[in-house]
Protein backbone atom coordinates (compact mmCIF):
# COMPACT_ATOMS: atom_id res chain seq x y z
CA UNK A 1 0.00 0.00 0.00
CA UNK A 2 1.70 3.21 -0.99
CA UNK A 3 1.51 6.44 1.75
CA UNK A 4 -0.67 8.36 -0.22
CA UNK A 5 -3.21 5.39 0.02
CA UNK A 6 -2.58 5.18 3.36
CA UNK A 7 -3.01 8.64 3.75
CA UNK A 8 -6.34 8.94 2.16
CA UNK A 9 -7.81 5.46 3.53
CA UNK A 10 -11.18 6.44 5.17
CA UNK A 11 -11.81 2.83 6.02
CA UNK A 12 -10.73 2.86 9.29
CA UNK A 13 -14.34 2.85 11.73
CA UNK A 14 -14.80 7.04 12.47
CA UNK A 15 -15.12 8.28 15.99
CA UNK A 16 -18.65 8.65 16.09
CA UNK A 17 -18.92 4.76 16.42
CA UNK A 18 -17.23 5.06 19.94
CA UNK A 19 -19.34 7.72 20.51
CA UNK A 20 -22.39 5.77 19.75
CA UNK A 21 -23.96 8.60 17.43
CA UNK A 22 -25.49 9.76 20.75
CA UNK A 23 -26.02 13.77 19.75
CA UNK A 24 -25.54 14.86 23.04
CA UNK A 25 -21.74 13.54 23.08
CA UNK A 26 -21.94 14.50 19.47
CA UNK A 27 -22.51 18.02 20.23
CA UNK A 28 -20.01 18.19 23.01
CA UNK A 29 -17.45 16.99 21.00
CA UNK A 30 -18.11 18.60 18.01
CA UNK A 31 -18.71 21.95 19.91
CA UNK A 32 -15.51 21.13 21.70
CA UNK A 33 -13.36 20.74 18.68
CA UNK A 34 -14.90 23.37 16.47
CA UNK A 35 -13.84 26.17 19.06
CA UNK A 36 -10.69 24.89 19.57
CA UNK A 37 -9.78 25.08 16.14
CA UNK A 38 -11.35 28.34 15.62
CA UNK A 39 -9.41 29.99 18.19
CA UNK A 40 -5.82 27.90 17.47
CA UNK A 41 -5.75 29.20 13.66
CA UNK A 42 -6.80 33.17 15.11
CA UNK A 43 -4.18 32.83 17.97
CA UNK A 44 -1.28 32.22 15.37
CA UNK A 45 -2.38 35.35 13.24
CA UNK A 46 -2.20 37.81 15.70
CA UNK A 47 1.23 36.10 16.91
CA UNK A 48 2.45 36.42 13.48
CA UNK A 49 0.59 40.05 12.52
CA UNK A 50 2.71 41.01 15.62
CA UNK A 51 5.65 39.89 14.98
CA UNK A 52 5.67 41.51 11.16
CA UNK A 53 4.87 44.74 13.22
CA UNK A 54 7.06 45.03 15.15
CA UNK A 55 10.33 44.08 14.01
CA UNK A 56 12.23 45.37 16.91
CA UNK A 57 10.08 43.05 19.53
CA UNK A 58 12.64 41.18 21.62
CA UNK A 59 12.99 37.32 21.10
CA UNK A 60 9.82 37.53 18.18
CA UNK A 61 11.02 33.57 17.04
CA UNK A 62 9.54 32.29 20.61
CA UNK A 63 6.19 33.81 19.38
CA UNK A 64 6.35 32.24 15.81
CA UNK A 65 7.00 29.32 17.62
CA UNK A 66 4.19 29.09 20.01
CA UNK A 67 2.01 29.95 16.35
CA UNK A 68 3.25 27.07 15.07
CA UNK A 69 2.63 24.82 17.81
CA UNK A 70 -0.58 26.33 18.71
CA UNK A 71 -1.14 26.24 14.73
CA UNK A 72 -0.65 22.42 14.62
CA UNK A 73 -2.70 22.01 17.94
CA UNK A 74 -5.88 23.39 15.75
CA UNK A 75 -4.33 21.28 12.82
CA UNK A 76 -4.72 18.15 15.18
CA UNK A 77 -8.08 19.21 16.39
CA UNK A 78 -9.77 19.79 13.08
CA UNK A 79 -8.58 16.21 12.14
CA UNK A 80 -10.67 14.53 15.74
CA UNK A 81 -13.79 16.54 14.23
CA UNK A 82 -13.14 15.14 10.68
CA UNK A 83 -12.38 11.73 12.15
CA UNK A 84 -15.84 11.86 13.84
CA UNK A 85 -17.36 10.67 10.15
CA UNK A 86 -14.19 9.85 8.40
CA UNK A 87 -10.95 8.15 9.48
CA UNK A 88 -8.02 9.27 8.85
CA UNK A 89 -6.05 8.25 11.46
CA UNK A 90 -2.56 8.72 9.51
CA UNK A 91 -3.33 12.13 8.67
CA UNK A 92 -4.08 12.77 12.25
CA UNK A 93 -1.39 10.55 13.60
CA UNK A 94 1.67 12.71 11.52
CA UNK A 95 -0.27 16.12 12.25
CA UNK A 96 0.01 14.57 16.49
CA UNK A 97 3.63 13.99 15.44
CA UNK A 98 4.24 17.50 14.11
CA UNK A 99 2.74 19.48 16.66
CA UNK A 100 4.42 16.66 19.40
CA UNK A 101 7.92 17.91 17.83
CA UNK A 102 7.31 21.44 17.46
CA UNK A 103 5.91 21.37 20.94
CA UNK A 104 8.90 19.63 22.88
CA UNK A 105 11.09 22.05 20.33
CA UNK A 106 8.92 25.06 21.72
CA UNK A 107 9.41 23.75 25.49
CA UNK A 108 13.21 23.39 25.31
CA UNK A 109 13.69 27.28 23.55
CA UNK A 110 11.29 28.87 26.21
CA UNK A 111 13.56 26.83 28.79
CA UNK A 112 16.88 28.10 27.22
CA UNK A 113 15.02 31.52 27.07
CA UNK A 114 14.47 31.86 30.85
CA UNK A 115 17.11 33.45 31.80
CA UNK A 116 17.80 35.95 29.11
CA UNK A 117 14.14 37.07 30.23
CA UNK A 118 14.81 37.32 33.50
CA UNK A 119 17.61 39.84 32.72
CA UNK A 120 15.06 42.30 31.15
CA UNK A 121 14.63 44.71 33.68
CA UNK A 122 11.17 44.97 35.45
CA UNK A 123 9.14 47.72 35.55
CA UNK A 124 10.39 48.80 38.78
CA UNK A 125 14.06 49.02 37.27
CA UNK A 126 12.62 51.19 34.50
CA UNK A 127 10.96 53.31 37.17
CA UNK A 128 13.77 53.55 39.51
CA UNK A 129 16.54 53.89 36.27
CA UNK A 130 14.56 56.64 35.02
CA UNK A 131 14.13 58.49 38.31
CA UNK A 132 17.67 58.79 38.52
CA UNK A 133 18.58 60.19 34.96
CA UNK A 134 15.58 62.79 35.74
CA UNK A 135 17.50 63.48 38.79
CA UNK A 136 20.68 63.87 36.75
CA UNK A 137 18.78 65.58 34.13
CA UNK A 138 17.68 68.34 36.92
CA UNK A 139 21.03 68.63 38.47
CA UNK A 140 22.67 69.19 34.85
CA UNK A 141 19.88 71.74 33.80
CA UNK A 142 20.74 73.35 37.64
CA UNK A 143 24.32 73.27 36.58
CA UNK A 144 23.91 75.03 33.21
CA UNK A 145 21.69 77.64 34.90
CA UNK A 146 24.45 77.82 37.65
CA UNK A 147 26.69 78.50 34.39
CA UNK A 148 24.84 80.67 32.70
CA UNK A 149 24.32 82.92 35.72
CA UNK A 150 28.11 83.27 35.86
CA UNK A 151 28.90 83.90 32.78
CA UNK A 152 26.08 86.53 32.35
CA UNK A 153 27.55 87.99 36.21
CA UNK A 154 31.22 87.62 34.19
CA UNK A 155 30.00 89.59 31.17
CA UNK A 156 28.64 92.49 33.26
CA UNK A 157 31.60 92.35 35.20
CA UNK A 158 33.76 92.80 31.64
CA UNK A 159 31.50 95.01 30.38
CA UNK A 160 31.57 97.41 33.20
CA UNK A 161 35.45 96.87 33.60
CA UNK A 162 35.43 97.93 29.58
CA UNK A 163 33.75 101.12 29.79
CA UNK A 164 35.84 102.22 33.40
CA UNK A 165 39.43 103.93 34.19
CA UNK A 166 41.66 102.02 35.65
CA UNK A 167 42.96 104.88 37.54
CA UNK A 168 40.21 106.60 39.07
CA UNK A 169 36.91 104.43 38.80
CA UNK A 170 35.34 106.47 36.98
CA UNK A 171 34.12 106.25 32.93
CA UNK A 172 36.86 106.18 30.56
CA UNK A 173 36.74 107.51 27.22
CA UNK A 174 35.09 104.59 25.43
CA UNK A 175 32.18 104.80 28.43
CA UNK A 176 32.43 108.27 28.51
CA UNK A 177 31.29 109.01 24.88
CA UNK A 178 28.23 106.24 24.78
CA UNK A 179 26.93 108.38 27.61
CA UNK A 180 27.34 111.45 26.04
CA UNK A 181 25.59 110.03 23.04
CA UNK A 182 22.81 108.67 24.82
CA UNK A 183 22.21 112.05 27.12
CA UNK A 184 22.44 113.71 23.83
CA UNK A 185 19.60 111.57 22.17
CA UNK A 186 17.63 112.08 25.38
CA UNK A 187 17.97 116.06 25.35
CA UNK A 188 17.41 116.30 21.89
CA UNK A 189 14.43 113.99 22.07
CA UNK A 190 12.76 115.85 25.06
CA UNK A 191 13.91 118.82 24.11
CA UNK A 192 15.59 119.65 27.18
CA UNK A 193 18.70 121.31 28.21
CA UNK A 194 21.99 119.82 28.23
CA UNK A 195 25.43 121.07 29.22
CA UNK A 196 29.26 119.79 29.29
CA UNK A 197 32.02 120.74 31.14
CA UNK A 198 35.61 119.99 30.10
CA UNK A 199 37.50 120.19 33.02
CA UNK A 200 41.85 120.15 32.59
CA UNK A 201 44.25 120.55 35.58
CA UNK A 202 47.00 123.49 34.81
CA UNK A 203 50.81 122.17 34.56
CA UNK A 204 49.81 119.04 35.40
CA UNK A 205 53.32 117.96 33.48
CA UNK A 206 55.12 119.78 36.30
CA UNK A 207 53.79 117.39 38.83
CA UNK A 208 55.14 114.47 37.15
CA UNK A 209 58.20 115.49 36.53
CA UNK A 210 58.84 117.26 40.09
CA UNK A 211 57.20 114.46 42.75
CA UNK A 212 57.42 111.54 39.82
CA UNK A 213 54.51 109.75 38.20
CA UNK A 214 52.97 107.97 41.58
CA UNK A 215 52.16 111.49 42.71
CA UNK A 216 50.88 112.15 39.42
CA UNK A 217 48.71 109.19 40.12
CA UNK A 218 47.12 109.96 43.31
CA UNK A 219 46.17 113.79 42.04
CA UNK A 220 44.32 112.25 39.16
CA UNK A 221 42.45 110.01 41.62
CA UNK A 222 42.02 112.46 44.27
CA UNK A 223 40.45 115.38 41.50
CA UNK A 224 38.11 112.75 40.15
CA UNK A 225 36.64 112.28 44.30
CA UNK A 226 36.81 116.33 44.22
CA UNK A 227 34.78 115.96 40.58
CA UNK A 228 32.44 113.66 41.89
CA UNK A 229 31.28 115.30 45.25
CA UNK A 230 31.01 118.71 42.88
CA UNK A 231 28.71 116.48 39.99
CA UNK A 232 24.78 115.61 40.78
CA UNK A 233 24.05 111.91 40.48
CA UNK A 234 22.77 112.54 37.41
CA UNK A 235 25.22 114.04 35.64
CA UNK A 236 28.28 111.50 34.26
CA UNK A 237 31.47 112.22 34.91
CA UNK A 238 34.12 110.97 32.92
CA UNK A 239 38.29 110.87 32.26
CA UNK A 240 38.08 112.24 28.81
CA UNK A 241 42.42 112.25 28.46
CA UNK A 242 45.34 111.95 30.55
CA UNK A 243 44.29 114.86 32.98
CA UNK A 244 41.44 116.14 31.48
CA UNK A 245 37.31 115.34 32.68
CA UNK A 246 34.56 115.87 31.04
CA UNK A 247 31.35 116.00 33.16
CA UNK A 248 27.75 116.12 31.02
CA UNK A 249 25.28 117.66 32.83
CA UNK A 250 21.50 116.77 32.00
CA UNK A 251 18.98 119.52 31.74
CA UNK A 252 21.58 122.22 32.95
CA UNK A 253 21.65 125.44 30.63
CA UNK A 254 24.97 127.31 30.17
CA UNK A 255 24.40 129.50 33.28
CA UNK A 256 23.84 127.11 35.81
CA UNK A 257 26.75 125.15 33.97
CA UNK A 258 28.74 128.28 34.56
CA UNK A 259 28.39 128.34 38.61
CA UNK A 260 28.96 124.95 38.86
CA UNK A 261 32.64 125.28 36.93
CA UNK A 262 33.35 128.24 38.98
CA UNK A 263 32.74 126.08 42.35
CA UNK A 264 34.88 123.24 40.89
CA UNK A 265 37.45 125.93 39.33
CA UNK A 266 37.42 127.41 43.14
CA UNK A 267 37.07 124.00 45.30
CA UNK A 268 40.28 123.01 43.11
CA UNK A 269 42.05 126.35 43.73
CA UNK A 270 41.58 126.02 47.83
CA UNK A 271 41.85 122.35 47.52
CA UNK A 272 45.31 120.44 49.21
CA UNK A 273 46.00 117.45 47.43
CA UNK A 274 48.33 115.54 49.96
CA UNK A 275 51.32 113.69 49.28
CA UNK A 276 52.57 110.35 51.13
CA UNK A 277 55.01 111.93 53.03
CA UNK A 278 52.45 114.71 54.38
CA UNK A 279 52.99 117.44 53.11
CA UNK A 280 50.80 119.49 50.07
CA UNK A 281 50.61 120.36 46.63
CA UNK A 282 48.40 122.76 45.30
CA UNK A 283 47.11 123.21 41.63
CA UNK A 284 44.62 124.70 39.21
CA UNK A 285 42.17 123.93 36.53
CA UNK A 286 40.80 125.52 33.54
CA UNK A 287 37.66 124.68 32.59
CA UNK A 288 35.45 125.30 28.95
CA UNK A 289 31.78 125.45 29.30
CA UNK A 290 29.04 124.81 26.39
CA UNK A 291 25.30 124.36 26.51
CA UNK A 292 24.49 122.10 23.68
CA UNK A 293 22.48 123.69 20.71
CA UNK A 294 19.66 121.94 19.05
CA UNK A 295 21.82 121.59 15.65
CA UNK A 296 24.68 119.76 17.58
CA UNK A 297 25.80 116.47 17.28
CA UNK A 298 28.58 114.85 20.08
CA UNK A 299 31.71 115.55 17.58
CA UNK A 300 30.31 119.23 17.32
CA UNK A 301 30.08 119.47 20.76
CA UNK A 302 33.35 118.54 21.98
CA UNK A 303 34.69 120.84 19.52
CA UNK A 304 33.09 123.53 21.28
CA UNK A 305 33.87 122.68 24.56
CA UNK A 306 37.17 122.00 23.79
CA UNK A 307 37.83 125.36 21.90
CA UNK A 308 36.68 126.88 25.07
CA UNK A 309 38.83 125.05 27.87
CA UNK A 310 41.71 126.26 25.15
CA UNK A 311 40.65 129.55 25.62
CA UNK A 312 40.43 129.30 29.29
CA UNK A 313 44.31 128.16 29.07
CA UNK A 314 45.28 131.22 26.25
CA UNK A 315 43.85 133.61 28.81
CA UNK A 316 45.92 132.69 31.65
CA UNK A 317 44.38 129.38 33.08
CA UNK A 318 42.65 128.52 36.83
CA UNK A 319 39.32 130.15 34.68
CA UNK A 320 36.34 129.13 33.11
CA UNK A 321 35.21 130.26 29.48
CA UNK A 322 31.54 129.99 28.88
CA UNK A 323 30.57 129.56 24.99
CA UNK A 324 28.16 132.52 24.08
CA UNK A 325 25.09 131.09 21.68
CA UNK A 326 27.06 133.42 18.91
CA UNK A 327 29.97 131.95 18.87
CA UNK A 328 29.44 128.00 19.65
CA UNK A 329 29.04 126.19 16.21
P1 LIG B 1 48.29 122.60 30.58
O1 LIG B 1 48.17 123.56 31.73
O2 LIG B 1 48.47 123.27 29.30
O3 LIG B 1 47.17 121.63 30.56
O4 LIG B 1 49.63 121.80 30.85
P2 LIG B 1 49.74 120.30 31.28
O5 LIG B 1 51.12 120.05 31.74
O6 LIG B 1 48.68 119.99 32.30
O7 LIG B 1 49.37 119.58 29.98
P3 LIG B 1 50.17 118.63 29.04
O8 LIG B 1 49.20 118.15 28.03
O9 LIG B 1 51.43 119.28 28.56
O10 LIG B 1 50.61 117.42 29.97
C1 LIG B 1 49.69 116.51 30.46
C2 LIG B 1 50.43 115.52 31.31
O11 LIG B 1 49.60 114.59 31.91
C3 LIG B 1 51.47 114.76 30.51
C4 LIG B 1 51.27 113.33 30.96
O12 LIG B 1 52.48 112.72 31.34
C5 LIG B 1 50.36 113.43 32.12
N1 LIG B 1 49.50 112.29 32.27
C6 LIG B 1 48.57 111.85 31.39
N2 LIG B 1 48.00 110.74 31.88
C7 LIG B 1 48.56 110.48 33.07
C8 LIG B 1 48.37 109.46 34.06
O13 LIG B 1 47.56 108.56 33.93
N3 LIG B 1 49.14 109.50 35.18
C9 LIG B 1 50.07 110.49 35.34
N4 LIG B 1 50.79 110.50 36.47
N5 LIG B 1 50.27 111.44 34.45
C10 LIG B 1 49.53 111.45 33.32
MG1 LIG C 1 46.65 120.05 31.75
MG1 LIG D 1 45.44 118.22 28.92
Amino acid sequence: MGIWDKLLDGSFMPHGHCLLWLPDLLFLHVTGDALTVIAYFVIPTALVYLVNKRADLAFNWIFIMFAAFIFLCGVTHLLSLINIWHGYYYIEGISKLATGLISILTAVMVWRLVPAALAIPSNADFRSKNEALLKAQNELLAANQLLEQRVLERTRELEHQARTDALTGILNRGGLMERLKMEIDRASRYHQKLSVLMVDLDHFKDVNDKFGHLTGDAVLIEMSNLLIKAARATDVLGRFGGEEYLLVLPETDAQSARQLAERIRRDVEQHRFVQDDGSYLSLTCSIGVTELRADQDKTSLLQVVDRMLYDAKESGRNTVVVSDSDSAD
